[in-house]
């Protein structure tokens, strides 16, 4: 198994989208509250860390956390609105301190849809520049994009655009929205997308990266809305592969841990071919519509071999693979029972044992009121919904002065 943790290395953005699901908290890193959790991860065997935010590249020390990790001989990648990313010498100070991979965002290629879901200007071009300067880093990149209701029809037409502009970028991540937290749960009329909204143009999108010999992975999504791309639904993957995921939240959630990747299903579903390695609908928020789901009766084993048997995934070693012996290991999986959901935590995740996350200081929650009250400004003009929450920090409670 190639388990990879997330760790939010800040939670402030310079961006606005109104679909964020980890806006800013009064919780702040330094190098040392991320090392220790850098070593959590190394404690627990895992092969990578993912640094993600907010946006991370603004925390002045992400050169060095980077280091670390890679020192530790944690395979390094970031999440990153491509915005500071952009600057040649900052890419390169990143690589040369080991980062691997840049997970860049690009909502859409259409500059108008782009600024709107960003909330300010200039970030398509921002993040072109950013795929090129990380290319001449010697990071390789991928491209993230968030599933929304102003994209839907045209995810095809991105990849499509990218690769043009960029064809040294070899892999595409889609996260269908999550409607659950953050500004995502108060803005969902106007962003979350019905499942059939998308379904004929990720398909595009997807029949274009595989016919190109890209790959691709697809988070949040049922499989009977990419049944002839299964294999590339991140959830099927954790499932078949039986891995688990490590996020050290930088807010009261703190670190959590999801070894269960099914959401909730439609009763069409008991006679689906695929139910015992789809991740179903993602159901916390409650913004998708479990009637869009319909069963699919296709071999299930080819699925699972090509997962299996990905020479390009760390988590496998080339080896004959054993179906029957899947199998049973897949049963024995599957037969232990469900924990039970606890209503603060994102689906499918149990509280982590684990060190603290990040620290609530004086002067950090001096900071976190100061970006509240300037971002409820930023969102009264662009006429999005500010996330849940008061104006005033001191409804976190303090744990460090
Ligand atoms: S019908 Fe249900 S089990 Fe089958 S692919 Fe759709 S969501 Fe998954």
């Amino acid at each position: 198994m190639a388990n990879i943790g997330y760790l939010q290395v800040v939670r402030h953005c310079n961006h606005f989208c109104g679909f964020c699901s980890n806006p800013t908290s009064p919780y702040e890193h330094t190098l040392e509250t991320m090392k220790v959790l850098v070593d959590d991860l190394v404690g627990r065997g895992y092969f990578g860390v993912v640094l993600t935010g907010g946006e991370p590249t603004l925390h002045p020390q992400l050169p060095d956390i980077a280091r670390y990790a890679s020192e530790q001989g944690l395979h390094v990648r970031m999440i990153t609105n491509g915005w500071k990313l952009g600057d040649r010498s900052f890419a390169r100070a990143l690589g040369e301190a080991g980062l691997s991979i840049a997970h860049v965002s690009i909502y859409s290629v259409r500059t108008a849809i782009e600024h709107k879901l960003r909330g300010i200007e200039g970030t398509l071009e921002r993040a072109f520049a950013s795929l090129e300067a990380a290319h001449e880093a010697g990071i390789e990149i991928n491209v993230n994009c968030v599933i929304n209701k102003l994209n839907a029809d045209h995810l095809d037409e991105n990849v499509r655009v990218i690769v043009e502009r960029a064809p040294w970028v070899r892999h595409f991540v889609w996260n269908n929205l999550d409607p659950s937290m953050g500004r995502a749960e108060v803005n969902q009329a106007e962003l979350t997308p019905r499942l059939g909204d998308f379904e004929l143009s990720l398909h595009r999108a997807l029949a274009f990266l595989e016919k190109s010999g890209r790959t691709y992975r697809v988070e949040r999504v049922p499989l009977c809305y990419m049944t002839d791309f299964s294999h590339a639904s991140t959830e099927t993957r954790k499932i078949v592969k039986g891995e688990e995921r490590v996020v050290h939240f930088l807010d009261d959630k703190q670190t959590v841990r999801q070894t269960d990747w099914e959401h909730v299903y439609a009763e069409g579903c008991t006679s689906c071919s695929l139910r015992s390695i789809c991740g179903g609908l993602f159901d916390r928020g409650n913004a998708y519509d479990p009637g869009e789901l319909a069963p699919v009766f296709v071999p299930l084993e080819p699925i699972v071999r090509r997962v299996m048997t990905d020479g390009e995934d760390p988590a496998i070693t080339p080896s004959n693979f054993d179906y029957a012996a899947w199998q049973r290991a897949h049963e024995a999986r599957r037969a232990f029972p469900r924990r039970s959901r606890d209503a603060d935590l994102p689906p499918q995740v149990e509280r982590g044992d684990g060190p603290a996350v990040g620290l609530v200081t004086e002067e950090s929650l001096k900071r976190f009121g100061a970006k509240r009250r300037a971002e409820a400004k930023l969102a009264e003009r662009l006429g999005v919904t500010q996330e849940k929450g008061t104006l005033e920090p001191s409804v976190t409670p303090r744990r460090e002065s």
